[in-house]
């Protein structure tokens, strides 16, 4: 018999809330990482309210600021703000988040192992799950993975100003193929510029422009930090046999917002479903959890791509459509869970993601 049903490498969001999950459903788990926690990982640390909604318990312990305001432009111009019915997002640091989870796992008979690198091929599990982040190896080790696509982003962090509290700031466009942000925590603000690939070279000037731009003093920046943003194509392959990749190590961060949290613990509850039916017997296979990813993922990823390409191509026509109320209204809707994807929205709502579509589809021509 295999020393553990279940072995997750990497306990980062997606690790540690599939471990959670596995183990409170009974299975014996070990999860490894190889930091010591609390660590750091690069990251706005927004948690949007879709995201929230899908853990089993609170993260209220490491809620820093409740956002319920978003403060937006293009290229710095045409601002508007809209406040929210309901909060959109809870801002976090992931060195507190990523402890609070892996200690939930622990919490819940997971055996963790900290400060240690496993070869995914030599774990004596019955179960393997890649959960080690963009810059992991478990995929290529476990033949998964493959064909994903990479955004850049630079992020630091400035005192805090409490004129900035409860708010969002996204600036579209700030940087090529995506954006900048101005997200409050309890005792600084995180800043940041995220885009395509290519934009790389650009990330410390459009970073202090961000600064500028909002009356940061852009020497006041500390932990300046660039990381890699995984985007999964249709050829990505997520699982194999016994075999499984999630969360950043599945690419499966959104093209358009760059959040990658969400899919995270949305990965994790689905290969949760598919491992324990393995280990009941049900099933043979973790295949059905790369359906389920294409099921309930892929149709908000390739929205993302849509908005994407609409505000590379053609910005000033999609914000116009963003910045009216109902597209907010909708927006709403899709950060807080309520809609699990634009095609589920209704009436003037639909409307309006209808008419971004259309200039996405416009864009791709
Ligand atoms: C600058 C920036 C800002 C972002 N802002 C947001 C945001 O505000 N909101 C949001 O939702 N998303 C955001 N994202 C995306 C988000 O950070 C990721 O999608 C998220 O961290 C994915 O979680 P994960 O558990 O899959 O991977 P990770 O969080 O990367 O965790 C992977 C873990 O695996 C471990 N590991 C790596 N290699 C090995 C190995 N060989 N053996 C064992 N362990 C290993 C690492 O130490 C790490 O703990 C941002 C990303 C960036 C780069």
């Amino acid at each position: 018999m295999a020393a553990y049903d279940v072995a997750v490498i990497g306990a980062g969001p997606a690790g540690s809330t599939a471990a959670y999950r596995l183990a409170r459903a009974g299975a014996r788990v070990l999860i490894a990482d190889k930091a010591t926690f609390p660590r750091d990982k690069p990251c706005g640390g927004g948690v949007t309210g879709r995201a929230a909604r899908l853990l089993p318990f609170s993260i209220d312990p490491v809620v820093e600021d409740v956002v319920d305001r978003l403060d937006c432009s293009l290229r710095y111009r045409r601002r508007f703000s809209r406040r929210a019915r309901a909060p959109l997002a809870f801002m976090t640091q992931r060195v507190r988040l990523d402890h609070f989870l892996l200690t939930k796992a622990g919490e819940a008979g997971a055996e963790v192992r900290e400060g240690t690198t496993v070869d995914p091929l030599e774990l004596d599990a019955r179960i393997v799950i890649g959960a080690d982040g963009c810059n992991g190896t478990s995929a290529k080790e476990l033949g998964l993975g493959g064909g994903i696509l990479h955004g850049v982003a630079l992020e630091a962090n400035v005192p805090h100003e409490a004129r900035f509290a409860g708010t969002m700031v996204v600036d579209i466009a700030a940087i090529f193929g995506g954006y900048g942000w101005v997200f409050p925590k309890s005792d600084h603000l995180n800043v940041g510029v995220g885009g395509n690939e290519s934009e790389g070279p650009k990330l410390r000037a459009e970073l202090r422009r961000l600064c500028e731009e909002h009356g940061i003093d852009p020497d006041s920046a500390t932990g300046l930090r660039g990381y890699r943003l995984p985007m999964r194509r249709a050829e990505t392959k997520l699982a194999r046999g016994t075999t499984a990749v999630i969360g950043d190590a599945a690419g499966l961060v959104d093209p358009f917002s760059g959040d990658g949290m969400y899919e995270a613990f949305l990965s994790a509850a689905l290969v949760t479903d598919a491992a324990l039916d393995v280990l009941a017997g049900r099933a043979q296979t973790l295949e059905p959890y790369e359906a389920a990813v294409i099921r309930r993922i892929a149709p908000l990823t390739n929205a993302g791509w849509g908005a994407k390409r609409a505000f590379e191509r053609f910005p000033t026509a999609a914000y116009a459509l963003a910045r009216l109320p109902v597209t907010f209204h909708a927006l709403e809707k899709l950060l807080r869970g309520d809609l699990a994807h634009p095609a589920q929205a209704r009436g003037l709502e639909k409307g309006a993601l209808r008419l971004i579509g259309a200039v996405a589809r416009a864009a791709a021509a």
